[in-house]
């Protein structure tokens, strides 16, 4: 997107990647469907550490401008409920577009070409190192993600890159990312999935909740809302605080609700167990968990119906981990947002920019990651073409999405 974007505005643009192909990610992205933006993106969906900022580029290149901008490429769209994939559902058309324009604006692409370092030279401009190269540059755009997730490439280069460049950067941690929980039950609840909603505790106060199909595994919990609280998790236990999680398993109903549905379901059949009482109410492999630990914890029979309700709609856990940043779709991190100017260039090393995964910002699921990677490139790849070239002739490093 920043070499395209660069590119239109008649800078010359060389990408440096050091896998054997760019966008290894992109093709991974939504299941290999790509989610490539979300109808309903605005900042609020995002964690950073400069808020004013995101919001900017969001509305400098909203939503409405993503779709433009893919539309002319040549894509369709499939809208579910606002999270937009390509019409063909898969990834591979977003990446191949992006493809054939950037090869159409005579972007040149160098594969397999590790970047190591960045210099700066007396003159202001730039000299990028790869273990066979030096490159020099006018400018420089750092779009080198994040080293979430195991898809080969994955690195945490702005990292090193921003701190050898005296840079303020944030410790990248695992976002997006199935959760570890410490009670010993989940060894028996492994693979069920469950329409629950979640509540994030941190020190005991709600940080971050939201309801849909939840995955119990045996380690703990995944799928999309245990997704969108893992940042919080992930940053409550980094700072050693107290993480749970309340799930409820009846989300839609609420404790009275399921209390009057077992009440009934007990007058109509009075010989059923508990267990039976809840075989058509909640997946096969949750419900020993509940009932061994509403007879565990005690109290008289009578209210056992009750106490039961109580459980499956307020049920907690111990976050013990996250799963970990190869499991991870994204990273919370990254060079710190502060140290931009509204282009999106730091302001203490002029003629560097940064985008996407790179800066320290992270969206929720639902295309939000990659519109804060078309928005960050467009405004990038733009600006570092447009303000005043050092040589006649510019070059621009670039690398990812
Ligand atoms: C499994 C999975 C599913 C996802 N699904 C979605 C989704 O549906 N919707 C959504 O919005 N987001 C999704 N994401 C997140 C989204 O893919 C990323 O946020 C996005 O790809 C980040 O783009 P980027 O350009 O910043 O970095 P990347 O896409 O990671 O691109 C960085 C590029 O830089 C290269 N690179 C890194 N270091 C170096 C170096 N030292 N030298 C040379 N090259 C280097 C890498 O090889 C890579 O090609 C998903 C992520 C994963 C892992």
């Amino acid at each position: 997107m920043a070499a395209i974007c660069a590119a239109r505005e008649h800078a010359s643009v060389t990408i440096l990647e050091h896998n054997d192909r760019p966008g290894r990610k992109l093709l991974a992205s939504g299941n290999g469907k790509c989610n490539l933006t979300n109808l309903r993106a605005e900042i609020g969906n995002y964690h950073t550490d400069n808020p004013e900022l995101i919001r900017r580029c969001l509305s400098q290149f909203p939503v409405s401008e993503t779709l433009h901008f893919f539309r002319e490429l040549g894509l369709q769209f499939r809208d579910r409920d606002g999270w937009i994939y390509p019409a063909s559902d898969q990834s591979v058309s977003v990446l191949q577009v992006l493809l054939m324009e950037a090869q159409h604006l005579h972007v040149k692409i160098k594969t397999q070409e590790e970047v190591t370092g960045i210099h700066k030279e007396a003159d202001g401009s730039f000299l990028v190192r790869t273990a066979t190269w030096n490159y020099p540059a006018d400018k420089v755009i750092l779009s080198c993600g994040s080293p979430a997730s195991a898809v080969r490439g994955s690195s945490d280069t702005a990292q090193r890159i921003g701190q050898s460049l005296g840079l303020q950067t944030v410790p990248f941690l695992p976002s997006l990312v199935p959760l570890k929980i410490r009670e010993p039950f989940s060894s028996r609840w492994g693979g069920c999935r469950v329409h629950a909603g979640i509540s994030l505790l941190v020190d005991g106060k709600e940080v971050s909740c939201d309801c849909g199909e939840i995955q119990l595994t045996e380690s703990g919990i995944s799928g999309i809302p245990v997704f969108q609280v893992s940042h919080d998790a992930v940053l409550g236990l980094a700072e050693k605080k107290k993480t749970e999680a309340i799930l409820n398993f009846w989300p839609d109903g609420g404790t009275g609700g399921f209390f009057a549905i077992l009440r009934e379901a007990r007058t109509n059949s009075p010989w059923k167990t508990e267990e039976q009482l809840l075989a058509g109410l909640l997946p096969d492999r949750l419900i020993p968990v509940l009932t061994g630990i509403c007879r565990k914890n005690g109290g008289s029979s009578s209210d056992l119906l009750q106490r039961l309700a109580s459980l499956v709609c307020h049920f907690p856990v111990t976050i013990a981990g996250s799963a970990g940043i190869r499991q991870a779709q994204v990273c919370s991190g990254g060079i710190s947002t502060k140290e931009l100017t509204e282009e999106l260039m730091c302001r203490r090393v002029p003629g560097l920019y940064v985008t996407g995964e790179a800066l320290n910002v992270d969206g929720l699921c639902g295309g939000n990651c990659l519109q804060l990677c078309w928005s960050t490139g467009y405004i990038a790849g733009r600006s570092a073409a447009k303000t005043s070239c050092i040589r006649e002739k510019s070059s621009f490093m670039i690398n990812g999405t």
